[in-house]
């Protein structure tokens, strides 16, 4: 089968590779799209992913073929709903499973994700996509899930002042999941004018660039502090002057992955009560909430969704197009169309 390669010093080339054959207990999945994330791009451009890996890991599909009694047949439209935690252990307990201390370390260097044309996944880790859903659109679940899960930390609710720095995929997404939960005072920092205008598309109060960001005095606010600030673009300078807008007992979500260590003025956080939080990964209840919010026709998906699909012989490009923000939304991969 054909499948987008990493083939070290940050490329990737669509290779032929076996097909994998389903373990006992496993479904094998054709993969419909895959969209692609950050992480990807992380992973590729920065070369840390290991040559022979296959990325991709936002995919829905259909069933191929199952084994008897797994209750899926092939034709099934199906997304991954990798069990959140074991549920036993202190981090679960306390409802935070996306730091479960029993999960296998997230191997990021080995993967055999989505970008190609199959996949073999646990019978019993697939959800559904529900009639309505359009397949395409169920490719969106798992950004969905840890965008809910971003907001879920924050603890942010309708009478915040939100910021969102960085207005790619994920940052659009923050925005239209937060305008869905009925928060509706939300300010966009992003340097890229596409971005920008398609952050106000999906919701954004005001979109600005970065330098208008004010930086603050040492104990001071600034003019127009926030309480809910929610950095998705990875920018050490991003971070800093996310960081620098918060209001008092403020909250900083890092949602962007990024290697450029940010400095934070201590005192600051001292004098502001600050909390600077990480989201990571989803919420205890998995995957569902996020199908169905994706199915209840509320996000503006034609905004947050590009609308061509490219074949897998464009992953490579489309990344570094989207790695130099020429692209605002979510590029689907679909495996299998042809180059
Ligand atoms: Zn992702
Ligand atoms: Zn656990």
């Amino acid at each position: 089968m054909p499948a987008a390669v990493y083939v070290g010093d940050g490329k990737i080339v669509v290779e032929e590779v076996p097909r994998p054959e389903p373990a006992s207990g496993e479904v094998l999945v054709e993969i419909a799209e895959c969209g692609i994330c950050g992480s990807d791009l992380h992973m590729v451009l920065e070369r840390y992913a290991r040559p022979g890996a296959i990325l991709g890991h936002e995919w829905s599909g259909i069933v191929a073929s199952a084994p008897r009694g797994s209750g899926w047949s092939p034709g099934d439209r199906v997304v991954d709903n990798p069990p959140p935690g074991c549920g036993v252990c202190r981090p679960c307990r306390r409802g935070r499973p996306a730091v479960c201390l029993n999960r296998a370390p997230a191997n990021f260097l080995g993967h055999h994700g989505a970008f190609c044309r199959y996949k073999t996944v646990s019978a019993d880790s697939l959800i559904r996509i529900p009639d309505s859903l359009p397949t395409r659109v169920a490719a969106l679940t798992e950004p969905t899930a840890i965008t809910l899960h971003a907001l879920q930390v924050s603890g942010v609710g309708p009478d915040d002042r939100v910021l969102v720095t960085g207005a790619g995929p994920v940052g659009l997404l923050i925005v239209a999941v937060l305008r869905a939960q009925g928060i509706s005072d939300i300010t966009v920092s992003e340097p890229s004018p596409i971005r920008r205008q398609r952050a106000l598309d999906v919701g954004a109060t005001r979109a600005v660039t970065p330098d208008t960001l004010q930086e603050p005095a040492m104990t001071m606010r600034v003019a127009e502090p926030y309480t809910v600030v929610f950095e998705c673009s990875g920018h050490a300078s991003a971070i800093e002057a996310a960081f620098g807008q918060l209001d008092y007992a403020g909250t900083l979500v890092i949602v962007g992955t990024g290697f450029d260590p940010p400095r934070i003025n201590q005192n600051r956080v001292i004098i502001f009560e600050l909390e600077i939080v990480g989201a990571y990964n989803y919420n205890d209840d998995g995957f569902q909430p996020a199908v169905d919010l994706l199915d209840s026709g509320t996000l503006p998906l034609e905004s947050l969704i590009e609308p061509n699909d490219i074949p897998l012989s464009e992953v490579m490009d489309t990344m570094e197009r989207l790695s130099r923000g020429e692209i605002p939304g979510k590029v689907m991969v679909r495996p299998g169309l042809s180059s």
